[in-house]
């Protein structure tokens, strides 16, 4: 992937990339087209996390229904606005705090974006909790890992349980460093995330309830969940331990915890 690199169009002249927001810059037309395609943005509203200059801003206007894009960077709000006008719906926030089911209204919506390393954690999480139809993000290989983590893997926790449980994930594009200016340390991937059919009324109160099941490693699931008095009994009609952890628990499981805790 991504031979037939073309220098990079997007970081304007006398730029000088915030090392500590991730500004590592799409320079290869090959790997943009790639993600484009993959989005399947045509007829969509779509959501872009973090748009830096607009390297896959442009193609994204071309092809949604609707645009709105979430940058932290004053500066690059200010380039976009130059570049694209009012075609393009800019909010500039930190994408952890912005209202994005404001912005995005009650109607489906598609999540696109090559996210910042230092955050892509934080990021995926919160985009889980807002249920969007699909997400096509482009992160740092070691990150990917966490979608398709299993039990016991390392990285297991509520990224992979999440997206196991509400999502088809895929990787669709490996993307080496050279795609990017300035060049980061590692390469990236793009992984695409589409929902499935299980029904989820509430996206905040699932990641939280995981994000609280996994808070210590190394504590049982009872101990991390407050000491909740049901969940006796869940594991027990789950056929898993008293004392068991949510590292060890498949996705499924965690997911009838939650069911049968928050809506039994
Ligand atoms: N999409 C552009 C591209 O592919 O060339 C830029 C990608 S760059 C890896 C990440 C972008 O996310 C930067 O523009 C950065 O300023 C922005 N960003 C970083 N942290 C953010 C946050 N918390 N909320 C919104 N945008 C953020």
């Amino acid at each position: 992937m991504a031979s037939n690199q073309t220098q990079p169009k997007t970081v304007p002249e006398g730029f000088v990339p915030n090392k500590a927001l991730g500004q590592n810059f799409l320079a290869s037309e090959s790997v943009i087209e790639a993600i484009l395609d993959a989005t399947q943005a045509g007829g969509r509203r779509m959501l872009e996390i973090g748009p830096g200059t607009g390297a896959l801003t442009e193609g994204l206007l071309q092809r949604a229904s609707f645009l709105a894009a979430v940058e932290k960077d004053g500066r690059l709000c200010e380039i976009l606005r130059e570049r694209f006008g009012a075609q393009l719906t800019l909010l500039h926030a930190d994408v952890l705090d912005a209202d994005i089911p404001a912005l995005m209204g009650p109607k489906a919506w598609h999540a696109v974006g090559n996210l910042p390393y230092y955050a892509t954690t934080p990021i995926v999480l919160r985009l889980l909790s807002l249920l969007p139809e699909s997400m096509t993000l482009m992160v740092q290989k070691e990150a990917a890992e966490r979608f398709f983590a299993k039990p016991k893997d390392r990285v297991y926790g509520p990224v992979s349980v999440a997206t196991a449980c509400l999502y088809d994930a895929a990787t669709v594009l490996q993307a080496p460093r050279s795609c990017f200016r300035p060049t980061p340390e590692v390469d990236s991937v793009v992984v695409r995330l589409v929902r499935n059919d299980v029904p989820m009324q509430n996206g905040e109160a699932f990641l939280s309830f995981l994000k609280q099941a996994f808070s210590m490693r190394r504590k049982t699931l009872y101990n991390n969940l407050k000491q909740e008095v049901r969940l006796s009994e869940t594991l027990a009609a789950l056929n898993a331990p008293a004392d068991a952890r949510a590292e060890a628990l498949p996705p499924d499981a965690l997911l009838r915890i939650y069911e049968s805790l928050y809506h039994g």
